[in-house]
C-alpha cells in the first residue's frame, strides 16, 4: 500500500482500501451468525466509515469449537515449527505496516506515526515470542537413584483474548504471539470500536502458516461476545485488558469455570520528578506520558509528583512543550489526536467539569474541541490541574484521557508517598541523577513496572502488569509464556 496515497484518497473523498468486515473463524472471514452488524467510527471526523461483524453467542460457539478442535494438533506441532510461523507473521507485519497502521489509526483516531510505532511493536512481540517458543523446556527432579522425575510444560488450551480499544495491536500481539509460542489456540474480542486489525492480523497469521482454527477472531460488543466467551467452559485462560469494573467480571465467569486470568486493569501513574533532574529531559518525558494517544493509556503518566525547588520551572517547560501540540485528524500526523469514541469524550469532559466545579481551575486545556480544519471530531485539548490535593478525585481515579494532575512534594520520601497514594499500582517514572535515590525509590514504589529517567523506558523483553486495582499477572517478556502453560510432574520408579 502506498500510504501516502491512501491517506490523501481517504481525507480527501473517503475512498477505503480493502478492510475485513467479518468474524474470523477457522482460517476464514465469515459472516455473523445473526446477520447483525456494527458500524465503527473515525473519531477523527466523528463518522461512521464500515459495518463490522456484531457477534452473537452463536458465532462464539463456532470459534470456540473451531479452536477447540485444533488444540491439539498445535499443541503438539513441533515447537520450532510454531516459532517459524510466528516468525513469518513478524516478517509479513513488517511488510504490511502500511495497511496495518492506516487501519489503526483511522479505526482508534491516534496519529499515524503513532499507528506505525505500534504495528512495528507488534512485529516485534512475534519476533520474540518467535524466538520463545523452542526455549520452553521443563525440569529434573532430584527424588533418589532409583527414581526419575521430571517435569513438562503443556499448553493450557483454548484461550481467550478480550481487547481493548487504546492500543488494539499492540495488547492482541503481546497476548496472542505468547499464547501461539506455548502451543494454545486462541479466541480474541477485539473492542467494539476498533475491531479492524485484530481481524487483519488473524488473517495474516494464516498466511504466515498457522494452520485454520488456531487463532480466530469474534467482533462485536462486550455483552453480546466477550461475555459468551469468558463464561465458555472450553476456555482454560483469559487475558484480559480494559475497566476494573469489567476485569472483575470477567475474573467472576472465568472463576466459574476455575480457569485462569490475567487482568490488566489500568492505573493512575505517577512520574516523579527530584530537583536535580534534567529538566529537560523530564519534561519531554511528561509530554510523552500523558499526550500520547491523547492519554488513553494504561500506564500514562498522569501525575506529575514533582520536588517543590523545581516545580515552577519544569512546569514552565511542561507548557512551553504543550503549547507545541498539533491537535487535528490522526492521519494528519498530528500530535494530539482525538479521544476514541463520544461516549469516552463525554466521561473525560465530565470528569474535568467535576474539578471545575469543585473550584478547580486548569492551568492550560479543560475543554472538548473539534480539529481545527474540518470543525468535526472528539478531541479534547491538553490539560493541567496544578497543586492537585492528594485526596481529589483528579488524583484519585483514572480519567483515561489527556489530562495531566500536578502533585508538589517537599522530598523524596513524600514523593514515594504521594505516588503510591492510590488504589492503582501500574507503573511508575523517576527523574533524578542521584543513582542511590532512584534505586530507593524503585524499592518503595508500589508498581509492577519503574522507569528511570525515560518514560516508557523498554520494550517486550520486560514484563508489565500491576498490582493492586491495576490488576495481576504479567504479560510481555518471558513471564508471559508461562500464563499459557500448565506443568505436569512425572514421577517414575525405575531401579
Ligand atoms: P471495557 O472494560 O468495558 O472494555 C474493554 C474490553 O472488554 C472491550 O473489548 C469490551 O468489549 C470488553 N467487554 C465489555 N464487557 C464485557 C463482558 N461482560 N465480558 C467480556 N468482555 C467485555 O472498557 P471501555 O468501556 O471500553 O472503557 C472504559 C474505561 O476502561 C476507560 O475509561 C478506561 O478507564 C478503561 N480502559 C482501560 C484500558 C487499559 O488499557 N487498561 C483500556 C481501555 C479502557
Amino acid at each position: 500500500m502506498n500510504l501516502a496515497a491512501a491517506v490523501r484518497a481517504y481525507l480527501d473523498d473517503g475512498t477505503l482500501p480493502d478492510l475485513p468486515v467479518d468474524h474470523f473463524i477457522d482460517g476464514a472471514f465469515v459472516a455473523p451468525a445473526a446477520g447483525e452488524r456494527l458500524e465503527t467510527f473515525d473519531p477523527g471526523l466523528a463518522r461512521p466509515f464500515l459495518a463490522v461483524a456484531a457477534g452473537t453467542a452463536e458465532d462464539v460457539d463456532r470459534a470456540v469449537s473451531a479452536a477447540q478442535k485444533a488444540q491439539r494438533a498445535w499443541g503438539r506441532t513441533k515447537a520450532s515449527e510454531r516459532g517459524a510461523i510466528l516468525m513469518r507473521a513478524a516478517m509479513l507485519l513488517r511488510a504490511e505496516a502500511a495497511r496495518f497502521a492506516f487501519a489503526e489509526s483511522l479505526d482508534s483516531g491516534k496519529p499515524l506515526q503513532e499507528a506505525e510505532g505500534d504495528v512495528a511493536g507488534a512485529a516485534r512481540a512475534f519476533e520474540y515470542y518467535a524466538g520463545a517458543a523452542d526455549k520452553i523446556e521443563g525440569e529434573t527432579f532430584p527424588i533418589g537413584e532409583a527414581y526419575l522425575g521430571y517435569s513438562v510444560p503443556e499448553p493450557v488450551g483454548v484461550t481467550a483474548h478480550i481487547i481493548p480499544w487504546n492500543y488494539p495491536i499492540s495488547t492482541a500481539a503481546r497476548g496472542v504471539a505468547p499464547a501461539l509460542a506455548a502451543g494454545c489456540t486462541v479466541v480474541a474480542k477485539p473492542a467494539e470500536t476498533t475491531p479492524l486489525t485484530m481481524l487483519m492480523l488473524a488473517e495474516l497469521l494464516v498466511r504466515a502458516g498457522l494452520p485454520a482454527g488456531v487463532c480466530n477472531v469474534v467482533a462485536g460488543t462486550g455483552p453480546a461476545t466477550g461475555a459468551p466467551l469468558v463464561a465458555d467452559p472450553r476456555v482454560r485462560h483469559v487475558t484480559f485488558t480494559g475497566s476494573v469494573p469489567t476485569g472483575q467480571g470477567v475474573m467472576q465467569a472465568a472463576a466459574r469455570n476455575v480457569a485462569s486470568v490475567v487482568l490488566e486493569l489500568g492505573g493512575k501513574s505517577p512520574l516523579i520528578v527530584l530537583k536535580d533532574a534534567d529538566l529537560d529531559a523530564a519534561a519531554d518525558g511528561v509530554i510523552g506520558a500523558i499526550y500520547e494517544n491523547a492519554g488513553q493509556i494504561c500506564s500514562a503518566g498522569s501525575r506529575l509528583v514533582v520536588e517543590r525547588a523545581v516545580h515552577a520551572a519544569l512546569l514552565g517547560r511542561v507548557l512551553e512543550r504543550v503549547r507545541t501540540l498539533t491537535i487535528g485528524h490522526g492521519l494528519r500526523r498530528t500530535t494530539l489526536g482525538p479521544l476514541n469514541s463520544e461516549a469516552h469524550l463525554a466521561r473525560v469532559t465530565a470528569k474535568v467539569e467535576a474539578a471545575k466545579a469543585r473550584g478547580l481551575t486548569p492551568l492550560v486545556g479543560g475543554a472538548a474541541t473539534a480539529d481545527p480544519e474540518t470543525g468535526a471530531g472528539w478531541f479534547f485539548e491538553a490539560t493541567i490541574f496544578d497543586d492537585a490535593d492528594a485526596g481529589d478525585p483528579l488524583v484519585q481515579d483514572e480519567i483515561f484521557g489527556p489530562v495531566l494532575a500536578v502533585q508538589v512534594a517537599e522530598d523524596t520520601a513524600h514523593a514515594a508517598a504521594l505516588a503510591n497514594g492510590t488504589p492503582y499500582a501500574l507503573v511508575a517514572g523517576i527523574y533524578t541523577r542521584d543513582f542511590a535515590a532512584a534505586h530507593t525509590l524503585a524499592r518503595d514504589l508500589d508498581a509492577g513496572q519503574v522507569f528511570i529517567n525515560e518514560y516508557f523506558a523498554g520494550g517486550i523483553e520486560v514484563p508489565f502488569g500491576g498490582n493492586r486495582q491495576s490488576g495481576f499477572g504479567r504479560e510481555k517478556g518471558f513471564a508471559a509464556v508461562r500464563n499459557y502453560l500448565r506443568v505436569k510432574s512425572v514421577a517414575a520408579r525405575i531401579g
